[in-house]
């Protein structure tokens, strides 16, 4: 018997009357084709149009050309359906795929990288999992469009306080409603340290489908903001004297063949596997070399600093907030198991090609056998020059410069990403250098604060 007034499945989807297929590119942001919900089998099948270009856009929008990256020429974005997900009552989503014309996977395609290395882990034996932290500054009109900080600095607010958290309770509970109808699980919400900033979390999912899964939340975040007259900013640091925005990804890793979880259940330090051990030397080994894809971005370098819990040296440490990697081990208090911690990520990060070098980096560890250092278990400022050595302990690069050079010089980074997508990356943070050399950090800050 069919129910007349009952809002079906198919009712609801009808009035989403547009499928907005995203692409994100290295500079982070997410740029889009959108379609009438009526063309969708040709944004799935052919696909829509998009320069060269779009795999070097610069945060700022300028165009970082290359002699291979020129105004001539096609891609084509194909928005795949399985992943369509509701982003609000009037628009459907759906991460995309870049092709050729004539249907080849564009080495600049950040989802089939990821993809191609959650496969290649599959054939090594392992299924991955990651859970993305999404912290954010939600302004009204004044705060956003103030110079600096001063308005915001003037108002009541107590970090992870109730009040501030009841205040914007109708805001918390539509961005819940719009997660759920994504079946985006949230893991908690909450009011962060400094004034105005929250932070919202969500669950463990295999690879790909978390990173497509973190450009949908940025996206749902910032249209319920909007919905609430208030602006979201994602930027890793929007005012240079508040905390900046930490984009931390959790990972977790279990064995295939017997379904063992390889950060516990070993006889290592914290119940590690020897994999478990691996699979964290090869992440912190290239830390400070894929610091342009964790946190790359003009802006990201304003927020990495030591005692901001940014984790801003390469290292690893059980529970370390300083720490680049912290070991959260499985205890009763985590119901979801062991996993670590990248904290030095951001939100300006691109989550495909920054999951992927997480992945990467583990695998390469574990086939390596890469050894474990010694766990740094206290604030890393703090360690001795020995110590450091001991725990291989290395600040992360300081300067735009000096990411750049750690990147350019990482033969890692080309194994990993290829050298087109090395070369274009390359070709943006030249761009950016020249751009904002000169440039005051609260300067870039204003400029970069509603870029992500
Ligand atoms: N806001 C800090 C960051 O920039 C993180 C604070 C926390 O540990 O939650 O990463
Ligand atoms: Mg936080």
């Amino acid at each position: 018997m069919e129910l007349r007034n009952a809002p079906s499945e198919n009712k609801q989807a009808a009035t989403r009357q547009m499928l907005l297929g995203s692409f994100v590119g290295l500079d982070g942001v997410t740029r889009s084709k959108t379609v009438p919900s009526s063309r969708e089998s040709t944004f799935v099948k052919s696909g829509m149009g998009a320069s060269p270009t779009w795999s070097v856009f610069c945060p700022d929008s300028q165009i970082a050309f290359t002699p291979s990256i020129s105004v001539v020429g096609d891609y084509r974005l194909h928005a795949d359906p399985s992943m369509k997900r509701p982003l609000d009552d009037a628009i459907m989503w759906a991460p995309t795929i870049m092709t050729s014309q004539d249907g080849q996977i564009s080495p600049f395609c950040p989802r089939s990288l990821l993809a191609s290395l959650e496969r290649k882990a599959y054939e090594l034996g392992y299924a991955t999992m990651f859970g993305c932290e999404f912290e954010f500054y939600l302004l009204d009109d004044e705060h956003k469009n103030s110079p600096d900080s001063t308005p915001i600095k003037a108002m009541q607010w107590d970090a992870y306080g109730t009040e501030s958290f009841l205040q914007k309770e109708d805001f918390f509970a539509e961005l819940q409603r719009r997660c759920a109808q994504a079946q985006i699980p949230l893991e908690q919400m909450h009011c962060e340290y400094d004034k105005c900033q929250m932070e919202i979390s969500t669950a463990p999912s295999p690879a790909t489908q978390a990173a497509d899964l973190a450009v949908l939340t940025k996206l749902i975040i910032k249209s319920t903001a909007r919905q609430f007259g208030m602006t979201a900013s994602f930027s890793p640091k929007p005012f240079v004297d508040l905390s900046g925005n930490g984009g931390h990804i959790h990972f977790s890793m279990t064995r295939k063949s017997d379904a063992t979880p390889i950060f516990s259940t070993g006889d290592g330090i914290y119940g590690l596997t020897p994999e478990g051990e691996h699979a964290i030397a090869g992440i912190h080994e290239h830390a400070c070399e894929l610091t342009a894809i964790y946190a790359g971005s003009p802006a990201s370098q304003l927020r990495l600093s030591p005692d901001s819990w940014s984790g801003a040296t390469a290292c690893w440490g059980l529970e370390n907030r300083e720490a680049s990697i912290r070991f959260c081990a499985a205890t009763k208090g985590n119901p979801l198991g062991a996993n670590v911690e990248l904290k030095c990520a951001d939100l300006a990060a691109n989550p495909y090609y920054a999951i992927a070098c997480i992945l990467g980096s583990a695998l390469d560890g574990i086939t390596r056998e890469l050894p474990l250092a010694k766990e740094t278990s206290v604030n890393p400022m703090l360690l001795s020059a020995a110590e450091r050595e001991e725990c291989h302990a290395h600040a992360l690069p300081t300067t735009y410069d000096e990411v750049t050079d750690a990147f350019q010089s990482s033969h890692f980074a080309v194994e990993l990403l290829g050298q087109e997508v090395v070369n274009a990356e390359l070709a943006i943070r030249e761009l950016m250098s020249k751009t904002y050399s000169g440039a005051k950090p609260e300067d870039i800050a204003r400029a970069m604060r509603f870029v992500w």
